[in-house]
């Protein structure tokens, strides 16, 4: 397995950091790839999709996905097709979509960006590269050469918890405009992430329920 989202023969066309005028901030924030034997896209870590659509901005059609085990968010950018679904589990083997040119792109390539979240909010982009562990370096590889070891991936481990009090969950992590299902005491469920935001007084959890597998935001004192 690798960390990157071709299999075989790839190019690095474009280093993360890169100084340019083309892009608002200044530098390329992440890492562009072009898959030469498929233009198959792989997700390149365990986690869940947050967003998968056409993204005005820039990206095109892209897909965000919520690494497991740790706040980062890796946007895929400029798909032709997406085959994934908000909310759906991925894992490293999870084809999400085709490559593309779609958005702010001049040829069919893959934009690979990581954004480190804190409290439901990017603080800052990561060194793609240094993440799919290739060089930072314009030029041809291969997938091969690039194999990790399956235990240095995070691991999915949700945290077991049960409810102290009458608890809404809500479709989105705040009590304005969202949508409420009431669970009494007792009920139990799994934090799937923690801190997501901070809104309307309250820090919120990511949770789902267990006997119904249903999954919303909870505010996160209301666990025993
Ligand atoms: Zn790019």
């Amino acid at each position: 397995m690798t960390k990157l989202p071709f299999t075989g023969k790839f190019k690095v066309t474009c280093e993360y950091g890169r100084k340019g005028t083309v892009w608002k901030s200044g530098i390329h924030g992440g890492t562009d790839l072009v898959g030469i034997d498929s233009d198959k896209v792989y997700s390149i870590s365990n986690g869940v999709v947050e967003r998968a659509g056409y993204d005005k901005g820039g990206f095109g059609n892209y897909v965000r996905i919520k690494e497991d085990g740790t706040e980062n968010r890796i946007y895929l950018a400029h798909l032709s097709k997406i085959y994934v679904k908000v909310g759906q589990r991925v894992t490293y083997t999870t084809v999400v979509g085709l490559m593309g040119s779609t958005g702010n792109s001049t040829g069919k390539h893959t934009h690979v960006e990581i954004r480190e979240f804190k409290n439901g909010q990017a603080v800052r982009k990561l060194n793609a590269s240094n993440y799919m562990r290739i060089p930072n370096k314009v030029g041809e590889y291969n997938s091969k050469d690039y194999q990790i070891k399956t235990e240095s991936r995070p691991e999915y481990k949700p945290e077991l918890k049960t409810l102290a009090r009458k608890t809404n969950l809500r479709n989105k992590p705040t009590t304005q405009g969202s949508t409420a299902v009431l669970y009494i005491p007792n009920t139990t469920l799994y934090v799937l992430e923690k801190g997501v935001a901070n809104a309307d007084g309250y820090t919120w959890d990511k949770v789902r329920i267990r006997t119904n597998g249903k999954e919303g935001y909870m505010i996160n004192k209301n666990y025993k």
